[in-house]
């Protein structure tokens, strides 16, 4: 691992929300990107050392949205930067860690991610990510 890539935050609206990270924190807007795969839209800012990630639900069928209904906006995920992730992915599967998916997925920023089950994380998402 090598230290924490972004938060994810999920927000009903990228656009409500995104000023008060831009105007008032003063973070730069790197991109906004749809990932249909994954039923978000993403706006990445940069907030120094790590990476703010605004996800807004596409679908309603959306994860993000099931996660609004049930826990209203807020805290998502964290991102941890693995250098290595289908060696990362073997190793804890040996350990008895579960993810979400079987395989990596193409993530925002081109980045390939994968979710550790928050079945194995004790209420945490966490996503592992890896750059291309
Ligand atoms: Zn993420």
């Amino acid at each position: 691992l090598q230290g924490i890539d972004h938060i994810g935050i999920a927000v009903r609206s990228i656009e409500e929300t995104i000023g008060y990270y831009t105007e008032h924190l003063k973070m730069k807007h790197i991109c906004t990107e749809t990932i249909p795969r994954q039923g978000v839209r993403v706006a990445i800012l940069d907030a120094g050392n790590c990476k703010i990630e605004l996800l807004e639900p596409l679908t309603p069928e959306s994860p993000v949205q099931t996660f609004l209904k049930k826990r209203g906006e807020g805290l998502h995920h964290i991102a941890l930067k693995t250098a290595e992730m289908k060696q990362a992915m073997k190793e804890m599967e040996k350990e008895g860690i579960q993810f979400v998916q079987n395989e990596p997925q193409e993530g925002a920023m081109g980045k390939r991610v994968i979710f550790i089950h928050p079945r194995s994380s004790h209420g945490v998402l966490v996503e592992l990510c890896e750059k291309r």
